[in-house]
């Protein structure tokens, strides 16, 4: 008989499968299809999938994968014509920043934004290292975050891993029950966060494998820890692991939320936004409506050759 499960851990060839008897050991069935998206992995942490206990009930053999919600993906470059599927089924995105040591850079999380809009993903910022804020200057940082930000619909919380501050009261209420994607610059405090969240998360938390297409990649398989209280962390590689590469020029500012309302009012249906005459989006930018910030950040997305750097 065959019984409902979700993929929480991966290494490429086994899969363990949370399911109402427990956590089994999977196996996809031999012969298995690959779809549309020539994935060089079928499966990914987040997946739900039908499942049978093979006779010696120790492991299952995974026959089908339900419709994903959604899912981020990863390609090594623009002319890769295979996918690596790093997590489905997410319910929200929490990109882990700082103000100082290291401070984020305003481009890195817009880009990390370009790409969780690109993938349907909600998207909160979390300031962490609060405890080193202290001086005025950071503060008004802090500021400016929140007003960029806060009115596109990005909420920003703050927290100090290193001093438990913030993630009962603020952090954790937010995560519970849903699917979250956690992810951020290496030196943010992304592990001390995680460890302090998911008390049975340890110090390694990502296992590296190869796989074969050509030549020899290595491929960071991310893994979905349970939270207390209910739903799950997946904790994900920094933004170069997912890419926002197959965005073509006209469609970047489908992912600028600011900018989507008034993509139809530009004289040209295929404006860049840049310097056309006639585009809406430059006559807003000027109205003081886009934050320069922001428009910034787009122009120089959609400059990078690849948008991987
Ligand atoms: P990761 O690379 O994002 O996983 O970052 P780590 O968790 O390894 O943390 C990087 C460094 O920042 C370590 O030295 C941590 O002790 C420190 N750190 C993490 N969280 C905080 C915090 O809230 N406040 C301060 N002051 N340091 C922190
Ligand atoms: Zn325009």
């Amino acid at each position: 008989m065959e019984i409902k499960g979700r993929v929480i851990k991966s290494t490429g060839s086994w899969y363990e499968v949370e399911t109402e008897e427990g956590r089994l050991q999977a196996r996809l069935r031999g012969k298995f299809k690959q779809d549309e998206l020539k994935l060089t992995n079928p499966l990914s942490v987040g997946d739900y999938v039908l499942l049978a206990k093979e006779e010696n009930q120790e492991s299952a053999v995974i026959s089908t994968i339900l419709p994903r919600e959604n899912y981020i993906i990863r390609k090594s470059t623009r002319k890769q014509k295979f996918s690596h599927i790093l997590a489905s089924n997410i319910d929200q995105a929490f990109l882990v920043v700082t103000l100082s040591q290291p401070k984020t850079s305003l481009g890195f999380i817009d880009r990390f934004i370009v790409s969780t809009e690109s993938f349907r993903i909600p998207t909160t910022l979390v300031v962490n290292k609060m405890d080193l804020l202290t001086k005025e200057k950071d503060m008004d940082l802090l500021e400016d975050l929140r007003d960029i930000y806060e009115p596109l619909g990005y909420p920003v919380i703050e927290v100090s891993a290193m001093e438990d501050e913030g993630l009962k009261e603020r952090l954790l209420p937010l995560l519970v029950g849903k699917t979250t994607l956690l992810s951020g610059h290496s030196g943010v405090g992304k592990s001390t966060l995680l460890n302090r969240v998911v008390p049975s998360a340890t110090q390694s938390t990502k296992e590296v494998s190869k796989f074969t297409s050509k030549g020899v990649h290595t491929t960071t398989f991310a893994e979905m820890f349970d939270l207390p209280g209910g739903g799950f962390l997946i904790d994900t590689p920094g933004i170069k692991e997912f890419g926002i590469l197959d965005i073509e020029d006209v469609e970047l500012s489908h992912y600028f939320v600011e900018m989507r309302k008034y993509l139809g009012q530009c004289k040209y249906n295929n404006c860049k936004h840049v310097n056309e005459p006639g585009c809406k989006v430059l006559e807003v930018l000027e109205e003081g409506y886009i934050h320069p910030y922001r428009y910034d950040s787009y122009v120089r997305i959609m400059n990078e050759e690849d948008t991987f750097r």
